[in-house]
């Protein structure tokens, strides 16, 4: 519930499949997350559990998104 400095809309890419994002049922979408198993992506909110959504693997990567790469490039 912390306010960000800078309040950004959230925009998917046309790039990401819709099976993956329709598989989200939560209407606030958490931190993106890709299993290092299996390599899906998808998000977490703070009460889902840490693990892949795909095949439950328990290791997982923050996904890196491009608007973090823009805000570091300025
Ligand atoms: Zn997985």
């Amino acid at each position: 519930m912390a306010s960000s400095p800078q309040r950004e809309a959230f925009q998917v890419p046309a790039s990401i499949s819709a099976a993956a994002i329709g598989q989200v049922t939560t209407k606030s979408l958490g931190v993106k997350y890709n299993c290092a198993q299996c390599a899906a992506s998808f998000s977490l909110g703070k009460n889902d559990a840490i693990r892949c959504k795909e095949c439950g693997h328990r290791v997982i990567y923050k996904a890196r998104t491009r608007r973090m790469v823009q805000f570091e490039a300025r």
